[in-house]
């Protein structure tokens, strides 16, 4: 997957963000100083240094982190990324957002992320296993099913949680499906957990379209980032609320044609020739061109950053659903909202993957396990309730749906560090 790295500004320092994100929040819903403070920062941090052999027989030295952000709302819950950028501050911050995250989408957990300085493209497999197992010898004593449960991030797969999870399990000795989720399907994963981050945007954007009175059906949409998040919203956009594809791009442009394009073709050409570049029956268009297109549904769904104070006057969607994290700047953001534009804010609209990973969860402590529409049915539930406790927020307050969506989920957390007589 790529994703491009926060700058080492401290401004930038992305930490920083997702604290000054929370002081607002706190300051609309008039939170005391002491659930302020607990809000701001991890209850927990784990750095450890990890001794690994490498294939060559030197022994090679890893520093990697776990971060506990919050538990008042159950056991904490988020990915483990490998990136030779890492830091204890991107860590904190994603570890704080996925706090928010599972509040909004009201599932019982809390929020906690892992990170691990390497670069994995340099590691061979048998390495990866090595570290992955090391990693998991050293914070084991704080993960559990009750406790911490983390999942893929970026640069890590199926395969290293299934390392991850056998590694727990000869240490606890007994078996702990649970203690991971993203696991490959043979181990326990959940069906469904492949699209449905873009599945949980579809049904978001469905909900937005029908509570602001948004056609869909038959109408267009452009998708930015035609990687696995933008390439199924693009299959479901069609399939379930009927819209035309009208432009996509990747990491080496666009492709444009205002008739339509076959989006299984397209996808099937991007696996075989890597880019978009070429695609039969359409024209070539820059990233900024296609971002500033009319269409009634922009799906962001590559990197932070790409509507900005700079364009936000020229988009032409009438709703943007943001698959990506941070494809917005807070300049943008009053911009799109004074403008009238529905923007389905990243932690609402990119929640599926972590619900899909909270019913995996579930499914491993049941060792019972649920049908893929099952799991589509109940995804569309959280999706769809979510949406709407956001929207009632923002049509109460008039505010932008993020802020809306701050307030929801801070809101949550706050009162469950209360209820636990924290606060
Ligand atoms: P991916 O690597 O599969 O796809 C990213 C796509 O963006 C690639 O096709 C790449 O070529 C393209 N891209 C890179 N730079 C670009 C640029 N400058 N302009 C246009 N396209 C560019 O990654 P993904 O898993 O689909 O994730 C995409 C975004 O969604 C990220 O921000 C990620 O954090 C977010 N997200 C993903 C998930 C998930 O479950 N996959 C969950 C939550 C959030």
């Amino acid at each position: 997957m790529e994703v491009k790295r926060e700058s080492t500004n401290e401004a930038l320092n992305p930490f920083r963000i997702a604290q000054q994100q929370l002081d607002e929040a706190v300051d609309r819903l008039g939170l005391d100083d002491a659930t302020h403070e607990m809000l701001r920062w991890p209850m927990k941090e784990l750095k450890v240094t990890l001794p690994v052999r490498m294939d060559d027989g030197s022994c090679k030295i890893f520093h990697a982190f776990r971060v506990v952000y919050n538990t008042a709302r159950g056991p904490a819950k988020g990915g483990i990324r490998w990136h030779p950028d890492e830091t204890i501050d991107t860590v904190r911050a994603l570890a704080a957002w996925m706090t928010w995250k599972t509040s909004v989408v009201d599932i019982p957990l809390g929020g906690g992320k892992g990170g691990i300085i390497c670069n994995p493209k340099e590691l061979t497999d048998t390495e990866k296993e090595r570290l992955a197992r090391a990693y998991i010898r050293a914070i084991a004593s704080g993960l559990g099913v009750t406790k911490d449960v983390p999942a893929p991030d970026v640069y890590t797969t199926p395969q290293i949680m299934a390392w991850m999870m056998d590694e727990y399990e000869v240490l606890a000795g007994e078996k702990h499906p649970g203690v991971i989720t993203g696991k490959p399907l043979s181990l326990g994963g959940s069906p469904g957990r492949d699209d449905a981050t873009a599945r949980g945007g579809i049904y978001v954007t469905r909900e937005a379209a029908r509570a602001y009175g948004t056609e869909l059906e038959g109408e267009t949409m452009v998708v930015q980032g035609f990687g696995n998040a933008g390439q199924n919203a693009a299959i479901l956009g069609r399939e379930l609320l009927g819209l035309k594809l009208i432009a996509a791009s990747d990491s080496r442009g666009g492709v444009y044609n205002p008739k339509g394009i076959d989006v299984e073709r397209l996808v099937r050409y991007k696996q075989d020739n890597g880019s978009l570049e070429g695609f039969p029956d359409t024209d070539p268009i820059t990233n900024e061109e296609l971002l500033e297109l009319e269409t009634t549904v922009l799906f962001p769904a590559a990197l932070e950053n790409v509507i900005t104070g700079g364009n936000a006057a020229k988009i032409r969607c009438k709703i943007s659903c943001e698959l990506a994290n941070g494809p917005t700047t807070p300049d943008a953001d009053e911009i799109l909202y004074d403008r009238g534009i529905i923007v389905l804010p990243d932690f609402l609209a990119n929640a599926g993957g972590v619900t899909v990973s909270y019913f995996e969860h579930v499914q491993n402590t049941y060792n019972y396990y649920w049908s893929l529409g099952e799991v589509h049915r109940r995804l569309d539930e959280k999706m769809t309730m979510a949406f709407q406790s956001v929207h009632e927020a923002s049509r109460q307050e008039k505010i932008p749906m993020r802020m809306a969506a701050y307030l929801v989920a801070v809101s949550r957390v706050a009162e469950a560090c209360k209820m636990r007589g924290w606060v």
